[in-house]
């Protein structure tokens, strides 16, 4: 299958079809794809490689799930982390929930994704960890599920260190046993910084890996990361224009106003 070699630097290096391709080059190469906690618990013994496939949402929850059914599609799980201080999205409203039931209803996991910018600048490891228990619960209530594991949203230098303490007792995914341990590989800003998976050693090998995947960069057709986000913001302007107009009647005036 030539297409499926091809370096993840043409085109539809971003493409759902470019996505399918990647998990099925990932299944035929004999990979099993896993859960974090299972990686910390048994790391990685037995005959199939594995791959712990993580997805950081940052912005867009209908972009997760498109990403989650693609995965379905192939026959593989992955792990989604959801950030619930953002002003990006929320999974609590109607909308944002039933967004992520669907994703867990296709038998992915449901994990924190932390952003240390929403708490002093001068909290300590305990205060962070501690903040990490509070979300992973308030997550893992709302969608009665348990959280397991967290990921830092723009790790700073002191959680690229991977000290545990920083959200212990959960594991998070910058500890060593993750980024160490097995191949690290991220699409961060859009792009492959040290190529696509596939074109690892580590893959040729077949050596546990652990690829970091942002569903907002992922189209139909792989279209540049400043239109993906232009295309974002638009939809939320959009999206609040919607709300505003249902729930304030000042707005449905000035808006039928401008329409006239
Ligand atoms: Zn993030």
């Amino acid at each position: 299958m030539q297409q499926i070699t091809t370096p993840a630097t043409d085109t539809d290096a971003f493409s759902y079809a470019s996505y399918r391709r990647l998990l099925t080059r990932l299944l035929e190469r004999g990979y099993r794809f896993g859960t974090f906690v299972e990686a910390l618990g048994n790391p990685w013994a037995g005959s199939s490689p594995r791959v712990l496939m993580r997805h950081d949402i940052d912005f867009d929850l209908p972009a997760a799930r498109r990403m989650a059914e693609v995965e379905r599609e192939v026959g593989v799980e992955a792990t989604y982390f959801f950030m619930l201080r953002t002003a990006h999205y929320s999974v609590f409203t109607k909308e944002g929930t039933a967004e992520v039931q669907k994703i867990l209803d296709m038998g992915h996991h449901l994990a924190l994704h932390f952003d240390c910018a929403a708490y002093p600048e001068d909290a300590s490891e305990e205060d962070l960890a501690s903040a990490c228990r509070k979300e992973a619960g308030m997550l893992g209530d709302w969608f009665n599920r348990s959280v397991e594991v967290v990921s830092y949203h723009r790790p700073s230098p002191v959680v690229l260190t991977g000290n545990p303490a920083l959200s212990a007792p959960l594991p998070h995914t910058y500890m060593s046993q993750f980024v160490n341990d097995m191949k690290y590989c991220s699409d961060s800003r859009g792009q492959w910084k040290y190529g696509d998976p596939t074109s690892q050693t580590a893959f040729q090998e077949g050596q546990p890996m652990h690829i970091l995947i942002h569903p907002i960069w992922w189209t139909d057709s792989a279209i540049p990361a400043e239109a993906v986000l232009a295309h974002w913001l638009r939809e939320q302007i959009d999206f609040i224009e919607n709300s505003m107009e249902a729930n304030c009647t000042v707005y449905q005036k000035k808006r039928g106003q401008g329409n006239a």
